[in-house]
């Protein structure tokens, strides 16, 4: 396929895009880009401190590698720095240019259908409440030795919530294109089935 082909997943912390997102691109031959990761990179260096848009100017691609971009404490620092229209601005072409590429792209985080790609030809908004994600969340980190009790992870996740939704630049909403998958009551296997077939809708008719 050399003509692009976009699925822009958006959705809360912890509530199985990245899943979702790197089963499509498997699938389907398509490119995966997590972009939280883009501003989990610019968290961890004012972390270091590093001035925020100096950092996201800065970005390189091997930087997404790093596996402590994982921690609580990166992930609070990245939906700080995300809500200064600055830093959004300087990871932005990157964005775009990578959901236009030849041969099809996945990208998964807040802003993919409603300011990164709207044209994306599959859009998803996968929700979950607080608590499931927050349970998935904390058994995500203890696989990784990552030590937390669930109920830090559960005021990290709302903290994160509240500070994604109410921000002004870019805040976390579904686009109007989007299909809502809500996977609170539905095994992932279930979700990524569903995911998978609006994909495969979408090729039909394109
Ligand atoms: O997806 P992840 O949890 O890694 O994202 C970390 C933070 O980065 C989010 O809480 C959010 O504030 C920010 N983010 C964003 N826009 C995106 C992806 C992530 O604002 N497209």
């Amino acid at each position: 396929m050399t003509e692009p082909f976009t699925v822009a997943i958006d959705g809360p912390a912890a509530a199985g895009k990245g899943t979702i997102g790197r089963a499509i691109a498997a699938r389907f031959g398509f490119a995966h880009l997590d972009t939280g990761l883009l501003y989990r990179v610019v968290g961890a260096a004012t972390l270091r401190g590093v001035p925020a848009i100096q950092a996201a100017q800065a970005v390189k691609r091997e930087a997404l590698e790093d596996p402590a971009l994982r921690t609580p404490e990166v992930a609070q620092a990245a939906s700080q720095v995300a809500v200064i229209p600055e830093v959004r601005a300087a990871l932005l072409d990157f964005q775009r240019a990578f959901a236009r590429r030849a041969g099809g792209a996945v990208l998964d985080g807040r802003d993919i259908g409603t300011v990164i790609c709207p044209q994306a030809e599959v859009q998803l908004f996968v929700t979950a409440s607080a608590e499931v994600r927050a349970e998935r969340r904390h058994k995500e980190l203890a696989d990784k030795n990552i030590d937390t009790n669930l109920q830090d992870v559960l005021a990290d996740v709302k903290a994160r919530d509240a500070r994604d939704t109410d921000r002004a630049a870019a805040p976390l909403k579904p686009s109007t294109k989007a299909h809502i998958l809500d996977t609170s009551d539905i095994p992932v296997d279930a979700a990524i089935a569903k995911a998978i077939e609006l994909v495969q809708h979408a090729f039909q008719f394109d």
